[in-house]
């Protein structure tokens, strides 16, 4: 069965919910610097050519990201779709940008 974002976000906050991140607010900044961190981690992997681990890490991100947009009420699948759609209309690297 597939789940849409917007339903794996609910999953992830009830979870995170369930293990007690959220019996207490939570710093919106707290959150982005634990997203960061599994960014972090992702690279380490990355670096390590450790493939598994590498993609545990990226799975952590969105599920850092998930729980947030669930405990916030944020429809990541529109702002997702949205932003796409933007993305589209940009020029070729974004003004010829290096990277
Ligand atoms: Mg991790």
């Amino acid at each position: 069965m597939e789940k849409s974002i917007n339903q794996l976000c609910n999953e992830a906050y009830q979870i995170a919910k369930s293990k007690g991140w959220h019996d207490k607010p939570r710093e919106t900044g707290t959150i982005l610097a634990l997203i960061h961190s599994e960014v972090s981690e992702a690279l380490e992997a990355d670096r390590k050519k450790d493939q598994e681990n590498f993609e545990e890490e990226l799975a952590d991100i969105l599920i850092r990201i998930f729980d947030l947009c669930g405990s916030r009420n944020i429809d990541l699948e529109d702002a997702v779709l949205t932003k796409m759609e933007r993305n589209k209309g940009r020029s070729y690297r974004h003004g010829n940008k290096a990277y």
